[in-house]
Parts: structure tokens; sequence; C-alpha cells
């Protein structure tokens, strides 16, 4: 795997002025939980999972190696491999390197050349042009042709079905067994479909392996191709347990919405299969930019209509982003008399219950047309993520108020305004960082928060908080019920920005040297092996 050091001191200013936005944090466990024969597994697991950094390297850019050789730049050079290639995924993915072009919005996934009205047309004759596992290139006579992930990353693929299998002879656990042996096949041979059956199927097992071709980002292009990624987790049983208990109450949190009968119409499933891990490796898409915190999978939606999906929490992760980002934008941020309620277990608490919280609400607008999510078309996802973050923290007041949830509610309304700075931070050019421009402004105008003009911090005011959640809920419900596209848009326009006081105020957190997000020391080295 590729160590990282953000810390550097040689190179250009610029380079480390890029290289200071991220921060190292190791990616380390209880290891004592495991039996011998688990121990056994990670390093075959490991380097499995370094065979998908090697494909989306190619999937993301090219030729890594040739890449860095060619820049001079230590510290550029460090930021090109947090980047997997030379554009900067938290910058918009602007080049940082002279003489690159700008960064294609396929990727390396289809030739550079390649328009989209090229691709469609040729699509519509050859479908496989479109398939989630192909990359598309040019043949010999110019037209374009799809050639199957495990054909163009064969080596790649083969060595990872050979450590699959190698880790899959010390699993213990028949439902891990059986999916490694399955996901090592399927690596080969580009038919996934049975191994993700079967990884849905695992119930008991205590590592946990997501690796492949899974996510669809990288294709920024049309949003078929999925990118090269490994994690190797490890369940916290405990958290697992609580979660499950709480999913079993999302029909009555469903029907306490603050929004008329007809918004909450449709029954929260409890089956929801959602757990918390520690996160001991992350490589090739998961691992580039910005760090997940959250998996939800699978995407193939013939397993998710047979089986549902799994939802993982990365507590570790979540650990590192609190540490060395939340609690540092707090002490600059925060009014000094409420930063005693940041804290960890409040962060982890509105970021589960995030998770949670998408199954409340509506799938699908009230006059049954169409899912809100092909009503409310490029809107839909922010308005998406805005829903669970602030019905997440609905869900915490609602069953702290049934005794059902121990804590102190203005632990997780403290924190939620200090993630709201963090948030924003990734911009407009994502969901999570509109949805969080758009509550600082609903909510700064329902004075859910002030501004001390003397210090520049902020303090929540608790009762308004309350008003401004129920207020917001109930906007985004009816905008989805309504499948109100235009509705959307204008909210959109009007809220999804960032206003000059608070642009000052986040720039001070990039003058403290507050880093935008994390970097991993992860290997054996790392879990103490
Ligand atoms: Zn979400």
């Amino acid at each position: 795997m590729i160590q990282i050091d953000v810390d550097m001191t040689e190179g250009s200013e610029f380079g480390r002025e890029l290289l200071s936005q991220y921060t190292s944090f190791r990616l380390t466990t209880d290891l004592s939980v495991l039996s011998e024969n688990e121990c056994r597994m990670l390093p075959h697991l490991f380097a499995a999972a370094d065979e998908m950094e090697s494909i989306f390297w190619k999937q993301a850019y090219g030729d890594r190696d040739e890449l860095l050789e060619s820049i001079d730049d230590p510290a550029l050079r460090e930021y090109a491999k947090i980047n997997y290639g030379p554009w900067d995924r938290i910058g918009g993915n602007a080049p940082f390197i002279d003489g690159i072009p700008d960064k294609p919005a396929g990727a390396n996934l289809y030739p550079r050349d390649m328009s989209r009205d090229e691709f469609e047309a040729a699509a519509a004759q050859n479908p496989s042009l479109a398939d989630l596992y192909t990359m598309v290139v040019r043949d010999a006579d110019e037209s374009l042709e799809a050639i199957p992930y495990h054909e163009v990353f064969a080596e790649e693929m083969q060595r990872a079905s050979e450590e699959l299998l190698a880790a899959a002879e010390f699993a213990d656990e028949p439902g891990l067994r059986n999916y490694l042996t399955l996901r090592a096949q399927a690596l080969v041979t580009g038919d996934y479909f049975e191994s993700d059956m079967a990884w849905m199927d695992m119930k008991d097992n205590r590592i946990e392996m997501v690796v492949g071709p899974i996510e669809t980002y990288e294709d920024a292009l049309f949003g078929y191709k999925a990118a090269a990624e490994a994690f190797v987790l490890i369940k916290d049983m405990s958290w697992s347990e609580r979660l499950s208990r709480y999913a079993q109450l999302l029909p009555m949190l469903q029907e306490g919405l603050p929004v008329p009968q007809e918004y909450k119409q449709e029954t929260p499933g409890t089956d929801s299969d959602l757990n918390a891990y520690d996160a001991i490796y992350h490589a090739g898409d998961t691992n580039a930019g910005s760090k997940t915190i959250a998996i939800n999978l699978p995407n193939d939606e013939q397993v998710q209509l047979a089986k549902g999906t799994r939802r993982l929490q990365l507590k570790n992760s979540m650990q590192a982003k609190f540490d060395k980002i939340l609690v540092p934008i707090s002490e600059v941020l925060i009014a000094e008399d409420q930063r005693e309620h940041v804290t960890f277990d409040a962060f982890f608490g509105n970021t589960m219950f995030h998770e949670v919280a998408h199954g409340l609400g509506i799938k699908n607008t009230l006059d049954g047309s169409t899912t809100v999510r092909g009503a409310l078309k490029e809107h839909a996802s922010a308005l998406e993520e805005g829903k669970a973050d602030i019905l997440g923290l609905y869900m915490v007041s609602a069953l702290m108020d049934a005794g059902e949830l121990d804590g102190d509610i203005r632990d997780n309304m403290v924190t939620f305004l200090a993630g709201i700075f963090r948030s924003v931070r990734f911009g407009a050019s994502s969901a999570h960082g509109r949805a969080n421009m758009i509550r600082f402004n609903y909510f700064l105008e329902m004075g859910a928060f002030s501004r001390d003009a003397e210090t520049g911090m902020y303090s929540a005011d608790y009762d308004k908080m309350i008003e401004a959640m129920n207020a917001l809920t109930e906007k985004i419900l009816r905008f989805q019920g309504d499948g109100d596209y235009e509705g959307v848009a204008a909210f959109v326009a009007d809220y999804a920005r960032v206003p000059q006081q608070l642009q000052a105020d986040l720039d001070r957190l990039a003058e403290e040297g507050i880093p935008v997000d994390i970097v991993f020391e992860q290997g054996l080295a790392a879990v103490g092996r």
C-alpha cells in the first residue's frame, strides 16, 4: 500500500498548503476480540485490497508510476497519491500539476475524446458499453468497445481472487467463508450477483470485507461504471445491537413526524440491517480524497429487491474526523460556554441516526405518479441528505423524550451545529455540502443559533433549534411528497449558498490550519500485528 506523509516540510509552498488540508490518523481496533484464525485472515484480506488500489488508479487516471515519477515537487507527489491522480478531489477536481488538462467527467473509464452523443448512439446498439463492470475503449477502427474488468485487470483480479481464497481457508464462520469463496470467483468471472447475495446473508461474522468494483461516483459522465475499492472491517457488537433496537422503533417515529398524515403514510421497514464497525483498511476508491464514514450496499437493484441493503457505520473513521476536525473547529467557532456539549457520543449518535432516518418519510410522491427521486432529479440527493440530517436529530430528541435513549439533547444540538461547519466545507459540488448550506441559512434565519460579532463564535438556542428542526422537516417532506421540482429548485437556489460572513468564518478555519479531511496510516503494523 501507499504510505503518505502529510507533514511534509519539503516541496513548494503551494504543494504543502494543499497537503495541509489533510491530517493522518492510524486505523486500529481491539484485535483481542478476534480468534487466532480470524487474525490469520488479515494479511490475505489486506493483500486482496491492495489489488483494488492498482485497479482504481487505472480507472481514475491511468499510469500511476509514470505520473508520480514525472512530479518533481515532493509535496505535490504526496498530494497526487491522496487524490489517485493529478486532480484535487476536495478542490472541485482542479488540476494541481502544470500542464494537466481538466479531469474528464468519465475519468479514465471512457476514451477522453468520446462525446456523450457518440456514446449514446453506440450504446443503443451495444448495451455492454453501459455495463457496470466494463471499461470503454476505442478498437482498431476507432469505434467504441466494452472490455470487461476481469479482462482489462486480469492480473490484479486473479491475485485478489487467490488472496480471498487463502483467507477463506481460515474463515470458521460459514457465511463469511461462503462469501469470500464466491467473491473470489466473481472477481475473475465478472459475475458478482451470487457473491452480493451471499454478502447479504452474512449475519454473524465479526470480520467484514467489501471488495471489488462497487461505487459509481468516479464515473461523473454517466454514473454507469463501478470503481474498484476495498474495506476490511471489524464489527462492533454492542453498538450493532443498540442499532437494531432503534430500527424497530421507526414506525412509532414515523407516526410522530411533524407533518400532515398524508406525508407519512408509508410504513418504514424495520428489518434494516445497520451495524457499527472499526475500519482497519481502505483501498482504492474509498481511500481517494475525503473518507467515508458509512457504507450502504449492495448497489445491484436485483439483490436489493431480493434482500434489501446493509448499512455499515465506521466508528473509528468517525472518531478520526471528530478528534482531528470537529473539535478543532468548535474551538474556533463554538461559544466557549457551549463547547463542552461537543462530544464524540453525540457526533456518533447524530451520524448513526442520520442513517436510520433515511428510512423515515416517503419514497413516492403523494399523487403516486413517480418516486421522490424521479420527481426531484438533480436536487433529490441534497434534499434527501438534508432530510436524513434533520430527521436524525428529530429521532434523537424523540427517543430521549420516550426514555429510549440516554444523553443530553444539548450535546446533540451543539455537536450538530459544529457539524454544519465541518460539512459546509465539502463545497457546493457535494450533496452533503449543499444540504449543510441549506441548513445553515435556514437555521440562522429562524434564530436556531446566533453569532457573537465580537468573538466570531456561534451559540445554539435550544428552543428555537427544535422549532427550526420541525419547520425544516415539514418543508423538506412536503417538497418530497409533492414532488415539487420547481419549488425545490427555487429553495436550493435561495439557501444552498455560503453567505459572506460564513465564508469569512470558514477562512478562519483554514488559517488556523484545521484539516478538511484525513489520510489513514493502515496495514498490519497499524493494527499491531
Ligand atoms: Zn445520508
